[in-house]
């Protein structure tokens, strides 16, 4: 690879762009990512609550696609740890889903139900049960279904730790401006793309990725392919409570709970849809806040530490994995919404088998990006 060209160009170094940097310099293919940010991982990858939730039980290709990443979950955490000693904190403590009425129940009760049927694991307990696992949640609650699979893990490490193992194996970085064009040639009726332009100056390659979350859409508009991926804001608040008030996920009046190893428990997340906007609202906090105390009133006396917003990219039929329609070499991989953490492995895989083979392990097609 040259300065100024790579066999591949990801533009977006989240969690999305760094794991597909990984999984190409595994397979040799030199990558150079670039971020407008000042580093990598700083937008949804680093805001994200880092829940690996695999419920739905169907074998339609997107549930399959979430199960197919879990599992690559702890191979990867090990790699990682071997190239970067980098410990990504994956924790498979399961997620408590609690409920507190009888539609509540009859919802989780029922999702339990199919689970179990087409051979996944869940557990419906009764409050006493729910009480026994986690001591600390409201006497309110009516009962609860454990999802023993689920795990979580550290994003923002991951997101390190992707990018420190592809940069050991010869990807390289260029953050701190944006692209902000294409070169383009017209061959046989497509169109090909040649390069980007980054801060005036043109970088080349013979394939590209468009992995930049949120943003996706004012890229390919430059391409003439309007894709739809808009900004769906979340806010999350982060206290502090010393001894841990759970050992696992807890789920429930439409917020997460999530323990972290470090003492700190994370409150997420509102979904609002706002456009760019990266403001921490006192509402927002006092919605999380407000659940996070009727599903454990302990949390009242916890110590606040911060709020925080992230904008996940939300894409009608998402995520988008495939080719850009009329371009043979601008792939995109965006659209990942609510679990892009979730779906980081598997992402990476695919689309370094996309590039290198032409032959992902699971089909693409339901995931292809159309132009709107
Ligand atoms: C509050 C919240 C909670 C979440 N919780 C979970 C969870 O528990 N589990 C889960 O699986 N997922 C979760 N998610 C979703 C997950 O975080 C996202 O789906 C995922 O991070 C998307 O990754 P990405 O790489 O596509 O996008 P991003 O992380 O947003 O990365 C896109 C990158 O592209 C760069 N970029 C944009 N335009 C350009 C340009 N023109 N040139 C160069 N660079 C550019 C940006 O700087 C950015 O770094 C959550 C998200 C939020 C906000």
């Amino acid at each position: 690879m040259s300065r100024n060209h790579a066999d591949v160009i990801i533009i977006g170094g989240g969690i999305i762009g760094c794991a597909i940097a990984y999984d190409l310099a595994k397979r040799n293919v030199k990558s150079l990512v670039i971020d407008k940010a000042s580093a990598v991982g700083t937008e949804a990858s680093w805001a994200g609550a880092g829940i690996l939730t695999s419920h739905a039980s169907t074998h339609e290709p997107y549930p399959t696609l979430c199960r197919a990443s879990l599992a690559l979950y702890p191979t990867l955490a090990e790699e990682l740890r071997a190239e970067t000693q980098i410990d990504i904190e994956l924790i498979q403590s399961g997620t408590l889903s609690v409920f507190f009425d009888s539609t509540e129940a009859a919802g989780l009760i029922g999702l339990a139900d199919r689970r179990v049927k087409r051979g996944f694991s869940a557990e419906v307990l009764t409050a006493e049960q729910a009480w026994q696992l986690e001591p600390e949640l409201s006497k309110s609650i009516a009962g609860g279904v454990l999802f023993p699979e689920d795990a979580q893990v550290r994003n923002p490490k991951m997101v390190t730790a992707l990018a420190k193992a592809a940069a050991k194996l010869g990807a390289k970085f260029q953050v701190g401006n944006p692209v902000t064009d294409f070169i383009r040639v017209r061959e046989g009726g497509e169109e090909h793309v040649v390069g980007v332009v980054v801060n005036g100056e043109t970088y080349y390659a013979d394939t590209f990725i468009i992995a930049a979350g949120c943003w996706t859409g004012t890229l390919t508009a430059q391409l003439d392919v309007p894709i739809y991926v808009e900004p769906a804001k979340g806010q999350i608040v982060l206290v502090e409570t010393m001894p841990p008030l759970f050992e696992r996920t807890i789920d429930g009046l439409g917020i997460y709970i999530v323990p972290r190893a470090d003492g700190k428990v994370l409150l997420g997340a509102t979904v609002e849809f706002v456009g760019y906007d990266k403001t921490a609202t006192v509402d927002g906090a006092k919605q999380l806040i407000d659940a996070g105390i009727a599903i454990a009133p302990e949390l009242a006396q916890s110590t606040f530490v911060q709020t925080w917003v992230g904008l996940r990219p939300y894409a009608k039929k998402g995520p988008l994995l495939g080719y850009l329609p009329g371009y043979d070499n601008v792939v995109l991989a965006s659209g990942h919404f609510k679990n892009g953490i979730l779906l980081a492995p598997i992402t990476g895989q695919l689309i370094a088998e996309l590039i290198t083979t032409g032959q992902p392990s699971l089909p693409l097609e339901p995931f292809q990006p159309t132009g709107v």
